[in-house]
């Protein structure tokens, strides 16, 4: 691998002598490194000074895992070049816009096992679902249904899909909606996820499509899960 740092900038505000010391220095530096393994490529920028590069690693193996399997089961016509970029100016967990994915560092400090946000991040560069495509639920639940299916270690972040109780409901979106569609996916029909995925990318989702996929209307099946949750 190769590291390059990118703007390097210092400020010295007299002639530096032989003991000046760097710390006096003030600079930003960021760390990238691009990587290409079986025909996708992942452009790694950390802007923190402090990431733990151990953690830094396994997001990036996760990212060489998963998204292959992503890509294979639901859409091969995917992004080949995605970003990575550790930012400590963004203050949520992590973002996907197109095919870039922010992380912050803060939140692996205090969770460093939590790697499988990026199966949940990757997923959505794979969904590429137009604007107007269907429900925001549903894009976060195929999001937290695949973290299911092919997290590399949601053991070790203590992520797990939430008993069901009778106060949720499928727009609660995330991992109550993604524990839905595993239960349609037993129940019903086995590819549901990967047939609802298609027709939010290809603008054709409308409320028809379950019962075209289960022969059941949305709420006759909430209906039925709730009745018989498990999974
Ligand atoms: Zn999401």
């Amino acid at each position: 691998m190769v590291y390059s740092i990118q703007g390097l900038k210092r400020t010295v505000g007299m002639l530096c002598l032989s003991f000046c010391t760097l710390p006096a220095l003030t600079y930003a530096q960021q760390q990238q490194e691009t990587i290409t393994r079986n025909g996708y490529t992942l452009e790694y920028t950390n802007k923190s000074s402090d990431f733990d590069t151990a953690v830094g690693r396994r997001l990036i193996e996760a990212f060489f895992k998963v998204y292959p399997q992503e890509a294979a089961r639901y859409n091969r016509k995917t992004a080949k070049k995605v970003g990575f970029v550790i930012d400590p100016a963004y203050d949520g967990v992590a973002a996907t816009s197109g095919d870039v994915i922010v992380f912050n560092p803060a939140w692996f400090r205090s969770h460093p096992g939590d790697i499988d946000v990026v199966t949940h991040e990757a997923m959505h560069v794979v969904q590429a679902y137009p604007n107007g495509s269907g429900p925001g639920w549903i894009t976060e639940g195929i999001a937290d249904y695949v973290r299911y299916v092919f997290g590399v270690d949601n053991a070790g972040a203590k992520w797990a899909l939430p008993a069901f109780n009778p106060k949720q409901h499928y727009t609660n979106s995330y991992r109550i909606t993604a524990r839905f569609f595993v239960w349609v996916e037993k129940s019903k029909n086995k590819d549901f996820v990967k047939k609802l995925d298609a027709a939010m990318r290809g603008k054709k989702y409308t409320p028809a499509i379950w019962k075209k996929l289960t022969g059941s209307t949305l709420e006759e099946l909430w209906n039925e899960y709730a009745a018989n949750p498990a999974i």
